[in-house]
């Protein structure tokens, strides 16, 4: 299904001043195998990014149709008036006897995941679609704001690893070329590479990589940044993480620690 500006999220809209492109309402739509729905609006952040409205909003809902269902809200933790009746809800559906695999597209609030949420996110199949359209056991967060939420993003990875979540499929968003510096980006993502997470890195004004337009950072920045994502990315989904950190960990270990030493320089 071909994204328009009508369900795009707000925080990744072209032009913040631009309030008449993001509408304020309920969707509901069914193309091809797939059905996109928006439950909720709302957020209590004002992040500069986002014109997402303050004032909350939720919308029942409606017949589900097809097996693959996306949700569009910006904040459904937050803004929907009982997010864990509808968790639970949707874990029972069956369309065709079969079950049902959902996804947030904006992510979740990680600030508001708790155990029962996570176990009901988990029972409900709430994970995330590839980019061939199957579902994968992980969930998508956004990391929007600076470094200073690192306990809290490492506690909210335990908390959805312990439920069954596989860690490397999770999902981090990360705004850049932003207001939030290269610097404190590179921080999060260093947070990131230590907890085996992916990052799906966002451009600022809805650009892509590879034709960035630098805005709040620099032009070697962005590409730079570009370029530790696609890497970054490749090395935890291939593990290539671990085993640097083994060979490095081994090496530095060894008995005759002080030679590896001098063999390094
Ligand atoms: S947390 Fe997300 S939805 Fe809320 S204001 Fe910030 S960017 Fe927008």
């Amino acid at each position: 299904m071909k994204i328009t500006n009508f369900h795009k999220p707000a925080r990744l809209m072209p032009n913040k001043d631009d309030k008449s492109e993001y509408h304020q309402e309920f969707y509901n739509k069914v193309e091809s195998d797939e059905q996109w729905i928006r439950l909720s609006d709302g957020c209590f952040r004002s992040c500069w990014n986002c014109y997402c409205p303050k004032d909350k909003l939720s919308y029942d809902l409606p017949i589900i149709e097809k097996n693959k269902v996306r949700f569009l809200d910006m904040n459904f933790l937050y803004a929907h008036s009982d997010p864990k009746a509808i968790l639970d809800k949707l874990s029972k559906i069956k369309v065709n006897n079969k079950i049902v695999r959902y996804a947030f597209l904006c992510g979740l609030d990680f600030t508001l995941l708790s155990l029962e949420i996570v176990q009901l996110c988990k029972k409900a199949r709430i994970g995330r679609f590839n980019n061939k359209g199957h579902w994968i056991n992980g969930l998508t967060i956004a990391w929007d704001r600076g470094i200073e939420e690192k306990e809290n993003i490492i506690e909210s990875i335990k908390l959805i690893e312990s439920v069954g979540y596989d860690k490397r499929n999770i999902a981090c968003f990360m705004l850049c070329n932003g207001k939030i510096s290269y610097i404190n980006c590179l921080l999060k993502l260093k947070i990131l590479k230590m907890l085996r997470v992916q990052i799906q890195d966002c451009w600022y004004d809805n650009q892509k990589r590879g034709s960035i337009n630098p805005i709040f950072w620099t032009k070697e920045e962005c590409d730079m940044f570009g370029k530790l994502c696609r890497s970054h990315n490749i090395a935890i989904i291939q593990n290539q993480y671990d085993s640097m950190d083994l060979i490095y960990y081994n090496e530095m270990n060894k008995p005759n620690k002080d030679e590896t030493e001098m063999r390094c320089r």
